[in-house]
């Protein structure tokens, strides 16, 4: 096809999938550099951002600021300069040659000269039959989403990561009792959000124990998790009215599984310090390719470098 004939059929130099902190970092600085990028959304527009209250840690937002608002004042960031924002998903993808191609849920097709990929990384969970059946029926994997319909119910928390201590704390503002189930002795998660959970008094931990089962039924929703001790293999019923799983995420890359290299986690793998990957054209950033830092912060950075590896690629092209 040629690039008038790509053009005439929704062509654009840069196509971005994903609109967390990387994709949207890696619309503006390609939209400034007036290569008009679509931005496809996919499932969860904003990311995992948008599934978190205040964020703190972003430069810039003294008293901090809200997930979702970051998230929709950096779409409207882009639009102004005239990045296309569609709410749709990528469902298959043809690196092969060029112009790339990408069709959506949408069932529209699009080509583009080159691909960024940021489509971020998604909640894992511990796989139990009763986990699934029950989500959203006392289970949860957000608690920023679910935490008030917790209200004055204790709940238990599965993980020992920083997730899963800022998940405690935050659901403590409703439910009078919080206990972090945690598999080991001692937690994963950074010096200073030990500390904030273990000042606070609606915490409790239970150490060195799985969840097994999740108790309860949809209709009446959840009672109990039955859990293990791992040193003895012993298990018992511990009442809780809720459960929030908050173990890590696993990277959104199944769309790329035969097309590009990955390491064993699925991440993909880019030719550091640039974005990469291992077709010409095409570039990853963000929590996609990042199983260290994960920071809105170290995506958003990531998605620039993917913006401006992408335009000099395609200037070299021309
Ligand atoms: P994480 O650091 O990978 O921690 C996952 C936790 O879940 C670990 O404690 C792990 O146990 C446990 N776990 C994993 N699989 C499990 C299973 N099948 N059953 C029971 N427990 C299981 O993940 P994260 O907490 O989501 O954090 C990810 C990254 O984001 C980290 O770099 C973190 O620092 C960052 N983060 C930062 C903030 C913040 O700064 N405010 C907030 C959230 C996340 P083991 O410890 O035994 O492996």
């Amino acid at each position: 096809m040629s690039n008038s004939d790509a053009q005439a059929t929704d062509y654009y130099p840069v196509l971005i999938i994903g609109s967390g902190p990387a994709g949207f970092t890696a619309a503006l600085y390609t939209a400034r550099a007036n290569l008009t990028p679509l931005v496809l959304e996919g499932n969860q527009p904003g990311g995992q951002l948008t599934i978190t209250t205040d964020v703190e840690n972003f430069p810039g937002f003294p008293e901090g600021i809200l997930g979702p608002q970051l998230m929709d004042d950096m779409r409207k960031q882009v639009q102004r300069f005239g990045a296309q924002v569609k709410f749709e998903a990528a469902m298959e993808v043809d690196l092969s040659k060029r112009p790339f191609t990408v069709k959506t849920d949408a069932n529209e097709t699009y080509t583009a000269g080159s691909v960024i990929i940021a489509t971020g990384a998604t909640a894992k969970l511990l796989g139990l039959p009763s986990e699934s059946h029950l989500m959203g029926y006392g289970v949860s994997a957000c608690a920023t989403c679910d935490g008030f319909f917790f209200k004055e119910k204790e709940v238990v928390i599965v993980g020992g990561g920083d997730s899963a201590l800022e998940e405690a704390i935050f659901l403590t503002k409703y439910a009078p009792k919080v206990t972090v189930i945690h598999r080991r002795g001692e937690l994963r998660a950074s010096k200073i959000m030990q500390d904030r959970a273990m000042a606070n008094d609606k915490i409790e931990f239970l150490w060195h124990h799985q969840v097994v089962d999740v108790l309860g039924s949809r209709e009446d929703g959840v009672h109990g998790v039955r859990v293990r001790d791992v040193r003895s293999g012993e298990e018992r019923d511990f009442p809780t009215q809720g459960m929030f799983v908050a173990i890590g995420h696993k990277p959104n890359t199944e769309l790329f599984e035969s097309v590009l290299t990955r390491d064993p986690v699925g991440y993909l793998q880019v030719q550091e310090p640039t974005t990469y990957t291992d077709v010409p054209g095409v570039f990853a950033c963000g929590d996609a390719v990042d199983p260290t830092y994960r920071q809105a912060v170290t995506a958003a950075g990531s998605g620039c470098k993917a913006a401006i590896d992408a335009e000099r690629w395609l200037e070299a092209q021309d």
